[in-house]
């Protein structure tokens, strides 16, 4: 079964737009330059690992809704 991510951006983004690319359906750009997560929760997938992966900052965190683990830093 896939595991739903409770997923959040922190101050630390600079809209770089990695997250959104790997994951548009997950990540938006929220104009002027803000990057938003667009709702939660969010099923896990291979295009969302990578968002949470590509960010130059470290600005993402997620958690599994099911368990409260930390998936992510
Ligand atoms: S990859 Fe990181 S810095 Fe870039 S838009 Fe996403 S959260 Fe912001």
């Amino acid at each position: 079964m896939t595991r739903e991510l409770e997923i959040s951006i922190g101050p630390a983004c600079i809209s770089s737009g990695y997250c959104r690319n790997h994951a548009p359906d997950v990540f938006v750009l929220k104009p002027p330059r803000r990057t938003v997560v667009r709702s939660n929760p969010n099923a896990d997938s291979p295009e969302v690992q990578l968002a949470l992966e590509s960010c130059p900052v470290e600005a993402i965190s997620a958690t599994d809704v099911a368990t409260g683990e930390t998936v992510f830093p």
